[in-house]
C-alpha cells in the first residue's frame, strides 16, 4: 500500500501536484485552510487541471488540519509567508519518520519550517513548472518545467521518487539543492523587483542593462560570501539570457502586484539583504532596491514583508 501524499494548500502548485499524483492512482489527501473551505470544496466535483486547453476533474479527498489521521508524507504547497504557520498546525500529526517536501520559492521559509520539525526529514524543492489558478479548485498548467529535490543534510534520495515517475512529474534528485535555490533567488532578485518598479515585461529590462549588471555584481559577491560560489558563476550572463528568453513574460512578482496579491519579497530580496547584513557586507544597490520595492508596495496598500 502506497504512503498517502498529504498536500497542504490547494492553490496552483498544490493542485498541479495533487491531480497528477491522483491520476497515477496514488493516494492523495488535500489539507484545506478551514471547515468553510472544506465545505466549499466538498460541494465541488473535485480539483480540475487544465492542460493544453483540456480540463479534467479529479475527485481528490480533502480534510482540514484538525483531522486526526497521522501524516507520513507532507507536500507543503503554500506561499512562503504562510508555510511555517500552516505546517505548525500539523506538527502533532507528523509521524516520527515523516518527510516534508517544501515547494516554496526563495529562501528562509524552508529553514523556518525545518526548525519547527527537528524529527522530520525536510526536503527542499526548486521548480520551473508554471501554473495559475483560474478559479477555486481549477488550475491551468501554464508551463512545463522541471523540479529539483534535495536534502541539504542527507544526500540519499528517498524511494518515493518512483511516485513522481509514475505521476509524470519531471524531477531529479539534487545533491546541491541549496546552490539551486540560491541561484534562483539571485535571478529573481535581479529581475523581478525591477519589472515591478519599471512596470514592464521582463524584456523591458534590456533598457536598464547597467542597473541589472550592478545588481548582478552585488548578488555574486553575496553568493560568494554565503559559501555559494557555484551559484555566483556567470550570473550576469544567465540573467541577461533569461531576460531575453522570457522577454514577453510578466514576472511572477509583477503579476502578484498587478493582481493586488501579497508578494514573497521577504523570501527573495529581503532574504538577500538580511544575509548581507549578517555578513556585514555593504551592497548599496541591492539594499536600495529593497527600500524602493517596499515603498512601492506600501504605497499600494500591499504588505512589504
Ligand atoms: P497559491 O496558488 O496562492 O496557493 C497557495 C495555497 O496555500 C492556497 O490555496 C491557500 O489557500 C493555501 N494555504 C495557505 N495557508 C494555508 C493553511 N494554513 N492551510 C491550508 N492551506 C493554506 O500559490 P502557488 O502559486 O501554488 O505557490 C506556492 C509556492 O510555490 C510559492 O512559494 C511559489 O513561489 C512557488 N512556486 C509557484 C509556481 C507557480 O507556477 N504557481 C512555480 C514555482 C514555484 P486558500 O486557497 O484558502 O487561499
Amino acid at each position: 500500500m502506497s504512503t498517502t501524499w498529504h498536500v497542504l494548500g490547494a492553490g496552483s502548485l498544490g493542485t498541479l501536484w495533487a491531480t497528477r499524483l491522483a491520476r497515477a492512482g496514488l493516494p492523495v489527501q488535500l489539507i484545506l485552510r478551514d471547515k468553510e473551505r472544506l465545505a466549499r470544496y466538498q460541494a465541488s466535483p473535485g480539483l480540475t487541471l487544465v492542460e493544453q486547453g483540456l480540463a479534467r476533474t479529479y475527485p481528490v479527498m480533502a480534510q482540514t488540519s484538525d483531522s486526526p489521521e497521522p501524516i507520513d508524507r507532507l507536500l507543503v504547497a503554500c506561499k512562503a509567508y504562510d508555510a511555517p504557520d500552516a505546517v505548525a498546525q500539523l506538527a502533532r500529526r507528523l509521524t516520527p519518520n515523516a518527510e516534508v517536501i517544501l515547494l516554496q520559492n526563495g529562501l528562509g521559509s524552508q529553514d523556518a519550517v525545518a526548525t519547527q520539525l527537528p524529527q522530520a526529514r525536510c526536503i527542499f524543492a526548486s521548480s520551473t513548472e508554471g501554473a495559475f489558478r483560474e478559479s477555486d479548485w481549477r488550475v491551468v498548467f501554464a508551463g512545463h518545467g522541471f523540479t529539483w529535490l534535495g536534502d541539504a543534510s542527507h544526500p540519499t534520495a528517498p524511494l518515493w521518487l518512483d511516485d513522481l515517475d509514475a505521476a509524470g512529474i519531471p524531477h531529479q534528485w539534487s545533491t546541491d539543492i541549496l546552490t539551486r535555490l540560491w541561484r534562483k533567488l539571485a535571478l529573481n532578485c535581479a529581475i523581478n523587483p525591477l519589472t515591478v518598479l519599471y512596470q514592464c515585461r521582463n524584456g523591458g529590462l534590456q533598457e536598464h542593462q547597467c542597473e541589472v549588471a550592478t545588481l548582478c555584481a552585488e548578488l555574486a559577491e553575496l553568493l560568494e560570501c554565503c559559501g555559494q560560489p557555484a551559484a555566483a558563476q556567470d550570473l550576469q550572463a544567465e540573467v541577461e539570457r533569461v531576460i531575453q528568453a522570457t522577454a514577453a513574460n510578466f514576472s511572477s512578482m509583477y503579476q502578484d502586484v498587478a493582481n493586488g496579491r501579497r508578494t514573497e519579497i521577504s523570501y527573495l530580496l529581503g532574504h538577500a539583504c538580511q544575509a548581507a547584513l549578517r555578513h556585514r557586507l555593504s551592497l548599496p544597490h541591492l539594499q536600495q532596491l529593497h527600500v524602493r520595492l517596499a515603498g512601492y508596495l506600501d504605497a499600494r496598500g500591499l504588505p512589504s514583508d
